[in-house]
């Protein structure tokens, strides 16, 4: 039990498939990074445009962040902004945190994503 606690981190890090492509290891089109973030297509587009714009480190979720966390969260929301205006999405767009089961989470990654091109609905399903 003490070893898989003290090894937890690095096996999440090992397992998640957020923290592989930041590592290289699955390949993506890196649209932007910097220290903290990094910006792809998600393979499973749901508009026009649709990137995700992940943490470096691993974070599970928005509902994980703590105020250690506070920069970061800074730093995802300014780069989605950076993607957008990148993207020419001058006519608008939305960014979607989608958090836990009933947020309809399905990589346990927080990951912003940043949706484009076309009219948004509301209420959203
Ligand atoms: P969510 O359902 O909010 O957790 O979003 C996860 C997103 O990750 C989905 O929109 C998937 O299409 C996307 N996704 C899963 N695997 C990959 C991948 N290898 N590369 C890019 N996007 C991915
Ligand atoms: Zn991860």
């Amino acid at each position: 039990m003490l070893l898989f606690t003290i090894h937890y981190p690095l096996f999440t890090a090992m397992s998640c498939l957020f923290c592989k492509i930041v590592a290289g290891e699955i390949p993506v089109n890196r649209l932007y990074e910097d220290e903290q973030t990094l910006a792809f297509p998600d393979i499973n587009p749901q508009a026009p445009t649709h990137i995700l714009v992940i943490p470096k480190n691993h974070l599970a979720s928005h509902a994980h962040a703590t105020q250690d966390d506070t920069a970061v969260l800074g730093q995802l929301l300014h780069t989605a902004g950076e993607v957008a205006r990148a993207q020419n999405l001058t006519n608008g767009y939305r960014l979607v945190l989608n958090t836990g089961p009933d947020g309809g989470q399905t990589v346990d990654h927080l990951h912003i994503h940043i949706l484009g091109g076309r009219q948004m609905h509301w209420p959203p399903g």
